[in-house]
């Protein structure tokens, strides 16, 4: 497995990246490469695949790819590709890839700068700040650092995360980057759009946490938000203690594949009198659970499905460290307090 990166200047490509990671690509010698990315990033797909095929046979996967756990290893199978071009992730440092997989991270250059004045506002209370961030702003942190030391703030970065590819960097079910500091700052500040991250960030860790979206340059805090999602997850678990019926999610993709945990949760259900069935699923989405009759959902695979699409299903759908709490196992306050996306993939292989 290799890793590569493409900056993105102005809202366009770098070509001399474009040629480069071809160039990689094509040193390769593969036959046939299958190039998959998230909706997001779909964009940046033609500018590859165009010089790609002028060498290697190419094809492209339209599917979601919503983190490193989504490559597409059946799909490079059946179309007979040697080699996966995964855009838009870091590796998870817990999968093994592999040889047949390049990693192709997007790295943007906003201005943060020009924001700094709003960023000082919002964390004019606190001296020590832990800094994090996303896949695509990872190269910043320096820069970020400086203007946090020249707004007289002491910044400091965490290590690299359990999953987490890069230092000071966060993903969707690992802050552990962020955990690692914790106890030396007064708080933390995420740079990078979208409210994904620090929401995440926000229910692993007690102290209070902050945003920089440097593209829209509003800075804010994320407490009004993190306690309208616990009020929804405390609604849900409060809706699976009537629930006798429970269908256990597992993971189809290769990042996403637990089966330790599976166990887990299987015993403690049937510890619990409960009755259970273990559903392998591809994609979380409601159309795919509609025909079973569980009465309430755990889902092993990915720990934002609960977090931020609850309330597209219709039942109940917990993390397993919610389901203690559910069986009367451990009280609501004390999961708050720990941060219920506090353990590496969101979920505690211990707990159960
Ligand atoms: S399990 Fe979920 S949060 Fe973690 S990398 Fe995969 S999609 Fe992202």
């Amino acid at each position: 497995m290799d890793v590569f990166y493409l900056r993105v200047v102005r809202k366009r490509l770098l070509y001399s990246d474009i040629v480069r990671v071809v160039d990689e690509i094509v040193g390769r010698g593969s036959k046939r490469v299958l190039v998959q990315a998230p909706d997001g990033l779909k964009w940046v797909i033609p500018y590859i695949v165009e010089k790609l095929k002028k060498s290697v046979n190419v094809v492209v996967s339209s599917d979601p790819c919503y983190g490193a756990c989504f490559v597409a290893y059946d799909e490079a199978r059946l179309y007979e590709a040697d080699l996966i071009l995964h855009i838009g992730h870091s590796p998870l440092r817990d999968v093994d890839y592999g040889d047949s997989v390049v990693f192709v991270e997007v790295l943007e250059d906003p201005s943060l700068a020009k924001h700094f004045d709003e960023v000082g506002k919002v964390l004019r209370a606190f001296n020590r700040v832990g800094v994090v961030t996303n896949v695509h702003h990872v190269h910043l942190l320096e820069e970020l650092s400086k203007l946090l030391r020249r707004s007289g703030k002491e910044p400091i970065v965490g290590g690299d995360g359990v999953r987490a590819w890069h230092r000071g960097q966060v993903i969707g079910c690992d802050y552990s980057s962020a955990k690692e500091v914790e106890a030396d700052v007064e708080a933390f500040l995420f740079v990078g759009g979208g409210t994904f991250h620090p929401l995440g960030l926000s229910l692993a860790i007690t102290k209070p946490v902050f945003a920089l979206d440097p593209y829209s340059g509003r800075a804010y805090g994320l407490e009004p938000l993190k306690k309208k999602v616990l009020m929804q997850r405390f609604q849900q678990i409060e809706r699976a203690k009537r629930c006798r019926r429970f269908g256990v999610l597992a993971g189809a993709r290769i990042g996403q594949h637990r089966p330790a945990l599976i166990q887990r949760v299987c015993d403690y259900l049937e510890k619990h009198a409960k009755s259970f069935e273990v559903l392998v699923v591809d994609q979380v989405v409601p159309e795919r659970l509609y025909p079973f009759k569980a009465e309430a959902f755990v889902d092993t695979a990915c720990p934002r499905v609960a977090v931020d699409d609850a309330a597209i299903f219709k039942k109940p759908m917990l993390l397993p460290k919610e389901l203690l709490v559910a069986m009367g196992d451990k009280s609501w306050e004390d999961l708050v307090e720990e941060g219920l996306l506090s353990q590496t993939f969101g979920y505690d292989l211990h707990i159960l």
